[in-house]
């Protein structure tokens, strides 16, 4: 096993911990039923103790605690990060998608905002976007080893060209291995140029279509909504070739996006669920802490009992606040998620934290 305390090395292994405690007396350890042993330590004990040891690695646990292997595989709707230069038109970008999705049908219905939002397109499909997070979180979320994106939309103002933040973006993109959308905003401005982006963009690496190359590229106008369904088309053409699934039958997994506390509610955590069905009730650990599902509310605020991957939710039930790009399980029992957080505990104490969550598989479409 890994790093584990006393008192569940013993329920394990069958013992009492009191007979745990005096072994490790005897060896002149001073421990309670409550400490934490190592995995040294607990392999001796267990050996002492007549059992077969065997070292369990964090993929391991995973794989005890959320490894149903699920029969169903669906298309995930893709989830998508809009990036660019400021004032380029990044948010009026998401704005104008948003109202042009069914959604805006109970537009009088969105009361809150919350980092993240799902479109429900007229052919049924879904798009995913990451609101809030622009260039910092996603640096965030990166070094936190969290692959939350899997297209980065890139916008370029048509009468400004290629910007500092733009070139940052497509940094971004290259690195963590994204593929880039680019918007060519404004293009409804007589100062348009977006042959000159094209060709501003061939020398930062990015080649579009028309100039012989692979990326795609859409001329939009966010202030006319000029060609936003091709926008969306063209997303959903990238996720397709990407061949996004998803498993929703399985545990929850996803990524905490932000979280704040709001009086009333305590803390709130957005909550994007990658993999797998959240349900109220729902035991689950996110970082160092572990809760219960007290409540969820979707993008438009409406209580939902249920969230599927892909879907941005709020969740509460934290007793703190969790970290932006902390990883979000849900698992079966209150004992596995107390298991599992002494263990990460442990772990983060021992070594580089970071080597906690570069064990952890890069993201959902790998898991089963
Ligand atoms: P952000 O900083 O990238 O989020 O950019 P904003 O969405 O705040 O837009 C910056 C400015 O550009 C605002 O004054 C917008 O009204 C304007 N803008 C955004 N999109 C368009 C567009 O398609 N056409 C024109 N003419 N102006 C736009
Ligand atoms: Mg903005």
């Amino acid at each position: 096993t890994g790093p584990i305390s006393v008192q569940d090395l013993s329920e394990k292994i069958a013992v009492k911990s009191q007979k745990v405690v005096q072994l490790l007396e005897s060896l002149g350890k001073s421990v309670t039923a409550y400490s934490i042993l190592d995995v040294e330590t607990s392999e001796l004990i267990i050996t002492e103790m007549g059992h077969k040891s065997q070292r369990v690695g964090l993929e391991d646990l995973e794989a005890r605690w959320w490894g149903v292997k699920s029969k169903t595989y669906e298309d995930r709707p893709p989830v998508v990060t809009i990036m660019g230069h400021v004032d380029h038109g990044k948010t009026s970008l998401l704005d104008a998608l948003r109202e042009t999705s069914v959604a805006s049908g109970e537009k009088g219905g969105i009361t809150q905002h919350i980092g993240a939002y799902q479109t429900r397109l007229k052919s049924g499909k879904q798009v995913t976007f990451i609101d809030t997070p622009g260039h910092e979180a996603f640096i965030r979320m990166r070094e936190r080893g969290s692959a939350v994106t899997d297209i980065i939309v890139l916008v370029v103002a048509a009468d400004d060209g290629v910007k500092a933040q733009t070139i940052e973006a497509i940094r971004h993109a290259k690195t963590s291995n994204v593929p880039i959308i680019v918007a060519i905003n404004k293009i409804d401005k007589t100062t348009a140029k977006p042959d000159v982006v094209r060709s501003e963009l061939l020398n930062h690496g990015v080649v579009v279509e028309k100039m012989g190359g692979e990326v795609l590229d859409v001329e939009v106008s966010a202030l006319t909504k000029k060609n936003l369904d091709a926008l969306i088309e063209t997303i959903l053409l990238q996720a397709e070739m990407m061949e996004l699934t998803c498993s929703p039958d399985t545990k929850a997994r996803g990524t905490i996006i932000e979280s704040h506390m709001r009086k009333g509610h305590g803390h709130v955590a957005t909550v994007l669920i990658q993999n797998g069905t959240l349900r109220k009730g729902d035991i689950f650990v996110a970082g160092l802490l572990s809760g219960k599902v007290r409540m969820m509310f979707d993008a438009e605020g409406h209580v939902v009992q249920k969230a599927t991957p892909g879907q941005p939710v709020e969740v509460l039930g934290f007793s703190r606040s969790p970290l932006s790009g902390d990883r979000f399980m849900s698992l079966d029992q209150e004992s596995q998620a107390r298991e599992f957080v002494e263990w990460k505990k442990s772990q983060a104490l021992s070594d580089d934290s970071s080597e906690v969550t570069s064990n952890l598989p890069e993201n959902s479409s790998d898991l089963a």
